[in-house]
């Protein structure tokens, strides 16, 4: 399956929340959950979000999850068998593998405005990951790894941004940050409660699903 390329918005409002694909405009008043009507799903006529089944409501976590990381079905799928193959609870587990992905980790430091953009500086050379140049954005960060942008990249317009907007909102307690010098250190697994920050996502439905 190809990546998707259509509008990010269009995936909040199938989603019926806001999923903060777009960076500033997520807080914005242009945020189009905020402007359209949240009960009607994307479409040429706006029809009504119907009742779901069981089964539709695990599918629409799944989608959730997937779209808010920025994952594909069997990369989500890799992360899900991973989980259960690890001792504690199956869907905190797969959450996260999905928040200590080194793309989730730029984004929620500050370093990048959204999870795309931080995919993009880590592919295109600009992340170092314990000082090494990393370009894969699927690398899971672990306790004591330190995260940072090559010189020069602090520059970037992009980042600028990223990092004027970091400095005053609360930031993760897994991560010591320091936005000066633009590095992160892993200080801990990050808790239930600091995943999938400002999404509400029930992740016990996704393991009942893959568990049919
Ligand atoms: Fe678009 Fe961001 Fe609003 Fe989602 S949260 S609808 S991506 S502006």
């Amino acid at each position: 399956m190809g990546r998707y390329t259509g509008p990010s918005c269009r995936l909040c409002r199938r989603e019926g929340v806001k999923l903060f694909l777009k960076g500033d405009r997520c807080q914005s008043a242009k945020c189009a959950m905020e402007r359209r009507k949240k009960s009607l799903i994307p479409g040429m006529h706006g029809a009504e979000r119907k009742k779901l089944t069981e089964y539709g409501l695990q599918l629409r976590e799944k989608q959730k999850v997937k779209r808010y990381y920025g994952v594909y079905e069997r990369q989500f799928r890799k992360y899900f068998e991973m989980a259960t193959r690890h001792k504690g609870v199956t869907g905190e587990m797969l959450l996260q593998y999905l928040e200590r992905r080194l793309d989730n980790v730029v984004y929620v430091c500050g370093f990048a405005p959204s999870h795309k953009a931080a995919r993009q500086l880590v592919r295109h050379g600009h992340v170092l990951l314990n000082g090494e140049k990393v370009d894969i954005p699927s690398v899971i960060v672990k306790v004591g790894d330190v995260i940072s942008l090559v010189p020069g990249a602090e520059k970037m317009d992009m980042v600028v941004r990223a990092l004027e907007g970091a400095s005053s909102r609360t930031l993760p307690s897994w991560l010591e940050i320091d936005l000066n010098k633009v590095t992160a250190t892993v200080k801990s697994l990050p808790t239930r409660a600091e995943m999938c920050q400002g999404v509400m996502v029930n992740e016990q439905a996704i393991v009942e699903l893959y568990s049919k």
